[in-house]
């Protein structure tokens, strides 16, 4: 006979080496695969950026997110106000992603006991400032207490038109590959941040020194969604045939549109985009810049793919860059170097799980 605690561990240890094995997005599938859609107004269940439910006239569009401390964020070097900021946006970024504008959120928070009053209103301040900046509703939540590390759950719903929803699947063979904004900075603004708080642990007379890098600080501390490049786009008449919010590293996000898609991409380094602070740091940290945008994650920018025809259009639009195309599913995705070779592109982001 075991013992309840001994039969626990063994099924947690046999869990723990097939969740490694799986990967996040493995796992994701192998826990939902046997599940089925009962109701006709699901259009799209597990598998995007958001689900898609059928509302009547339009499209309601569900996303969940949970920052974890300890895995998500480091209390040392990051203020509450703006963890609730940024809880709030990566969670809005989900339902831009779809093409669509968020209205609603719920917060679900569990409390360590090392937070205080005055942290928590730190915190609900910076989810104020997300909702008005992006004008969505705070509409309800949960609150209890942690005997471990903070948590926040945020859920966000959000509205599109039927005929102007933009799911991963989309891509076509010869679409260009956009992205918005630049890439890498937030995993760099990591990479500093970490550092300071390890010097600062070994010597607390040493007082941390962020402020030659706050562009790259802001990124991974108080990201920003896009919504006036979406708008920009609409007024162009250009809707996107695939998109995805970047939150795993441009290689992982780019190869789940190929995946869902059946396609395959090139990539052409050279015109990743790369922010010249991004490209400073990561010379400080001896850190490729192109492989902090390749592979460091937690920019949510949106990457998108689009018909050949709007090349033009989308030239002039300074806040998006053109990165590449899609190609058959024969070929292999590929980044092709500043030096003209191929190198396979793999999916080797996210940190964490989740
Ligand atoms: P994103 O990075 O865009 O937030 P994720 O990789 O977290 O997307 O999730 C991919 C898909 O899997 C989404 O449709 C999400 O809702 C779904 N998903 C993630 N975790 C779970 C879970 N534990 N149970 C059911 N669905 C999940
Ligand atoms: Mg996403």
């Amino acid at each position: 006979m075991f013992t309840f605690l001994e039969y626990f561990n063994m099924e947690q240890s046999k869990k723990a080496s097939t969740i490694e094995e799986l990967g996040e997005f493995g796992l994701i599938e192998h826990l939902t695969e046997n599940f089925s859609v009962k109701n006709k107004n699901t259009i799209k269940a597990v598998g995007d950026d958001a689900a898609v439910i059928d509302a009547g006239n339009d499209l309601l569009l569900v996303s969940t997110d949970i920052l974890v401390e300890g895995i998500h964020f480091d209390l040392i070097y990051t203020p509450l106000k703006h963890l609730g900021y940024k809880s709030v946006v990566v969670n809005l970024s989900d339902i831009y992603a779809m093409n669509g504008k968020p209205e609603q959120i719920t917060v679900a928070i569990s409390v360590s006991g090392k937070l205080n009053l005055r942290a928590l209103e730190d915190l609900y301040e910076g989810i104020k400032m997300a909702c008005e900046r992006y004008e969505v509703d705070l509409v309800g939540g949960d609150t209890t207490t942690s005997i471990t590390g903070t948590t926040i759950s945020i859920s966000a719903l959000g509205r599109v038109e039927k005929n102007q929803v933009v799911y991963r699947n989309g891509a076509k063979v010869n679409d260009l590959i956009c992205v918005t904004g630049d890439l890498g900075a937030a995993y760099l603004g990591l990479q500093l941040l970490e550092r300071e708080k390890n010097l600062f642990i070994a010597d607390q007379s040493v007082k941390p020194d962020i402020s030659n890098y706050p562009y790259c600080v802001e990124r991974i501390l108080k990201p920003e969604n896009k919504p006036k490049t979406l708008k920009k786009l609409q007024e162009a008449n250009i809707l996107p045939n695939a998109m995805i919010d970047i939150s795993d590293g441009l290689s992982s996000d780019i190869l789940h549109i190929c995946k869902q898609s059946q396609v395959s991409c090139k990539i052409y380094e050279d015109k990743i985009p790369i922010n010249i602070e991004t490209a400073q740091l990561a010379q400080e940290f001896f850190i490729d810049p192109s492989v902090a945008a390749l592979n460091g994650g937690e920019d949510y920018e949106l990457l998108f793919t689009i018909d050949q025809k709007y090349f033009e259009i989308i030239s002039e639009m300074p806040e998006i860059s053109i990165i590449g195309y899609i190609s058959d599913k024969s070929e292999e995705s590929a980044l092709v170097a500043r030096n003209g070779v191929e190198v396979p592109l793999k999916a080797q982001g996210w940190r964490h799980i989740g």
